[in-house]
């Protein structure tokens, strides 16, 4: 097997890196979960997309490069390494996006990528309901047929970033299907948060930033073209989105190894060089990092050669989730006390990052699918044990 690079996608390296190094901010956004930070990181995007980084991978004429998985892989590790802000647009990337070029029409594509690209439409995601999670299957919102669209009704919850953003898509119950199973009758559309009857309501966090929100739709129109896919089978749109939310897109390797080279320069700077048993847990994380690097390198390479994705997003969200939560553990134990101050103490260490990530990081293990759903679908679809608790 021949890890190294080609010149031409060492070359592509070096490119990002020059540009990370002339326009990544010298003082970071403020968080893009509150307003102030939201605006701040869409003007990022902005910058992003002049220099056309913002989908690395997406053809040209949608405001791409046409640049491999591979190279996009490389890029993230350069972006991360650079300390660049945290992806606003990451919804629509990473979920929509794919699911567009999927599933979409070519007019949908021509009229919902650019602006995408460009950070002039933020996405939200808005599958969860109060009763729907795991069992996503069960959503009781509908989308009722009116002439010429759709009338969509009901609530969806645990929506990020949604308070700030333009836009979502979500999986509504279109089809009555008396018998079939529920995942049968599922429509996926798209419509404007600010649309007549759409009340966006922030939910509070544990570190009490605005932008996660629930969403009440009254009566809200959606013309035909917003609907992705046949209405009644957005199901399989949905788990489209599903794989490229668990897999490598959402959470690239880039992004755990920046993380883990942070870590290590924290233990040389700060660590008692007795203390072997923390040294071992910084050890750990940096070899899990690392592995996660090489993973995604053969996980790309397959998909070039012609290979699909098997049970490989589960894996990869169990994985991912829990080296972010012991990444962040390992730091708060490292740093003491102070580590715990978030980013809004003026004396927080790197400017409360690690306590900022720490909270996100508890959450991984929940959002894109909790891990304990991902280690069902583990054990009935790669090792082939028995289907346990129903469902699942
Ligand atoms: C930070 C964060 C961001 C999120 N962002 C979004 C977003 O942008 N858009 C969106 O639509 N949703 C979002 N979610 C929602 C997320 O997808 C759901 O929380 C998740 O799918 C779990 O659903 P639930 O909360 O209803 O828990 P439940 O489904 O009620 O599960 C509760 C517990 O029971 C376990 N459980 C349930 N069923 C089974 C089973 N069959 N076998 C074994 N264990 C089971 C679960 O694993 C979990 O531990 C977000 C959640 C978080 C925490």
């Amino acid at each position: 097997m021949d890890l190294d690079l080609t010149p031409g996608q060492e070359a592509f390296r070096a490119e990002a890196r020059a540009w990370l190094a002339a326009h990544v901010p010298p003082v970071p956004p403020r968080s893009l979960e509150t307003r102030e930070g939201f605006a701040e990181h869409r003007a990022w995007e902005r910058t992003l997309a002049a220099g056309r980084w913002s989908a690395v991978t997406w053809p040209e004429e949608y405001g791409g490069r046409g640049r491999s998985l591979l190279e996009w892989l490389v890029f993230e590790e350069e972006y991360h390494a650079a300390g660049a802000p945290a992806r606003v647009s990451q919804n629509g990337v990473c979920l929509l996006a794919p699911a567009l070029f999927a599933h979409g029409t070519e007019e949908q594509r021509a009229r919902l990528l650019p602006p995408m690209a460009s950070g002039a439409t933020v996405w939200a995601q808005a599958w969860s309901e109060p009763e729907a999670g795991s069992d996503l299957a069960s959503l009781r919102s509908v989308a009722v047929r009116e002439r010429g669209g759709w009338l969509l009704r009901g609530q969806k919850t645990w929506s990020s970033r949604a308070a700030f953003a333009d836009r979502a898509f979500g999986l509504f119950r279109s089809h009555a299907d008396p018998g079939r199973p529920p995942h049968h009758g599922l429509t996926y559309a798209m419509f404007p948060l600010d649309a007549p009857g759409v009340t966006v309501r922030p939910l509070g966090r544990l570190d009490g930033k605005p932008a996660f929100a629930e969403l009440f739709l009254d009566d809200v129109f959606v013309p035909d073209a917003d609907v992705l896919g046949e209405p009644g089978r957005g199901w399989r749109v949905a788990m489209s989105t599903a794989g490229d939310e668990r897999g490598l897109t959402l959470r690239s390797p880039g992004r755990f190894l920046a993380a883990a080279r942070r870590l290590v320069a924290l233990w040389r700077e700060t660590a008692d060089p007795a203390d072997t048993a923390l040294r071992d847990r910084v050890a750990d994380v940096a070899v899990r990092a690392r592995a996660y690097q090489l993973y995604g390198y053969g996980v790309a390479a397959r998909l070039a050669a012609g290979g699909a994705l098997g049970a490989e997003p589960s894996m990869n969200k169990l994985f991912w989730s829990e080296l972010d939560l012991a990444l962040h553990e390992t730091a708060l134990d490292l740093l003491g006390p102070y580590g715990e101050l978030a980013d809004t103490a003026g004396d927080a260490p790197e400017g409360g990052r690690w306590a900022d990530g720490y909270t996100f990081a508890l959450a991984g293990p929940l959002y894109a699918g909790t891990n304990e759903i991902q280690r069902d679908i583990v054990a009935e679809r790669v090792l082939g044990l028995p289907k346990g608790r129903g469902g699942g």
